[in-house]
Parts: C-alpha cells; sequence; structure tokens
C-alpha cells in the first residue's frame, strides 16, 4: 500500500514474508542471534521496495546472442545512513541490494525523558548534493530523530530521501508530515507495519520492545 500525506509518501510493505518475520521479530521469546538474522532479512525485503525509485540510466550490454539496451546505477553513488545505534542491525540487509553504496553514519539519540533527539556522532560527506539518500533506522517511534536526521541530510544537498524502518508509530508518521512539509525534497517512507500507538514512555505498541537492546544487549 502507498499513500502520500503533506508530502510525506508512505509505503506499507505488504507481503507474507514480511508479516512472518515481523511477527518473529515481535516475539518477546526471540533471542538476540536470531533477532539479528531475522532484521538482516527483513530489511533486505524493504529495500527492495525502498529502491524502487533509485536513479538509472541506459547502458549498452552485449549478450550472447546480441546487443541490447541495459541499466546502470546512476551517479552519484547513492548514499545509505544507519543511525546508530539501532540502524547498525540493518545496513547489511541494505548493503545486500545496493553494494556499490557508500555509507555514512549518524549517531542519533534520544532523551528517555524529553524524547528529544540530539546527535552525538556524525561520519559522512559534507556534501551531499544530488545524492539519493536511505536512512535506516528500525523504529519510528516519536518521529524526532528521523524528522533531524532528514534535515541533517537535506540541508547538506541530498535531493531525495527514503527512510526505512522496520515499524512506524502514527505518532511518528504524523510528525514526520508535519516537519517535513517544506523539506522541498522528495521524502518516503518505507515500513513493514503501522502499529496502534506510543505507550506514555515512548515506546510502540505492540512493537517489538527496544530494537536497540534487542540486537545488541540492554546498555544502561
Ligand atoms: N525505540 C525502540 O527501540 N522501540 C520503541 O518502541 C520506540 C523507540
Amino acid at each position: 500500500m502507498t499513500g502520500t500525506v503533506r508530502g510525506v509518501q508512505i509505503v506499507l510493505a505488504e507481503h507474507p514474508l514480511v508479516a512472518h518475520k515481523l511477527t518473529l521479530l515481535r516475539d518477546a521469546d526471540t533471542p538476540s542471534p536470531v533477532f539479528r538474522l531475522l532484521t538482516d532479512e527483513l530489511v533486505t525485503l524493504l529495500a527492495y521496495e525502498a529502491t524502487r525509485e533509485v536513479r538509472v540510466t541506459s547502458r549498452p550490454v552485449r549478450t550472447p546472442v546480441a546487443p541490447t539496451e541495459g541499466t546502470r546505477l546512476a551517479k552519484p553513488t547513492p548514499l545509505v545512513v544507519p543511525i546508530l545505534r539501532a540502524g547498525l542491525g540493518m545496513l547489511d540487509g541494505m548493503m545486500r541490494l545496493l553494494p556499490t553504496a557508500e555509507v555514512g553514519f549518524l549517531g542519533m539519540v534520544r532523551d528517555e525523558t524529553t524524547l528529544h533527539a540530539s546527535t552525538y556522532a556524525r561520519r559522512l560527506p559534507d556534501d551531499l548534493s544530488g545524492r539519493q539518500c536511505y536512512l535506516l533506522d528500525p523504529m519510528l517511534a516519536t518521529g524526532g530523530t528521523l524528522a533531524a536526521a532528514v534535515q541533517f541530510v537535506v540541508e547538506r544537498g541530498a535531493d531525495d530521501i527514503t527512510a526505512i524502518c522496520l515499524l512506524a508509530a502514527p505518532e511518528g508518521i504524523a510528525r514526520l508530515e508535519h516537519e517535513l512539509v517544506d523539506v522541498g525534497v522528495p521524502f518516503r517512507l518505507v515500513t513493514a507495519a503501522i502499529d496502534e500507538r506510543l505507550n506514555e514512555v515512548g515506546y510502540i505498541v505492540p512493537g517489538l520492545g527496544d530494537a536497540g537492546d534487542r540486537l545488541y544487549g540492554v546498555v544502561d
């Protein structure tokens, strides 16, 4: 299902394998090694949807039978940006489909009391002019982190942004629609499911818990 509200295109990846893997991720009894593997597999399925608009150019190719016109990825190379820490668990699944993409890193953390996002690390090119960017963040909860990340790459010149989230909350989508209404570049969100709501401490309900903790263990 695809829909656009206030300039934000939402792509809900409806597929039985997506639903199956997501259910296993939600299961509180799924241990970290299995959770990491399932995240990797699920992201590859989402990446197929997310790269539907990746820029290509034509390229001649000679088959064993005849010359014909083919396709290759256009320059500049797309940039994949996992938002640390939990987005790191999505990187391999994404790079499997886009192995020639470059990778930048953005470390963002939300204050669990105020739910405000702040940047604590960044390692990506200063000039992103004309680049398509793929932001990886498993949970779109309040939307503060993702909205800040989109603005960060747009300020550096990125001109087409796709965010891939395993799960999204309606509150986070509403915030993106509000904050990115004037962003000025195409923005789409690809997700496996839109859940019911956020709870009083900002967790997605029913969700899957803390994605970073489930991938990498609890950090105080
Ligand atoms: N971050 C998570 O890891 N899980 C949530 O439910 C919300 C934010």
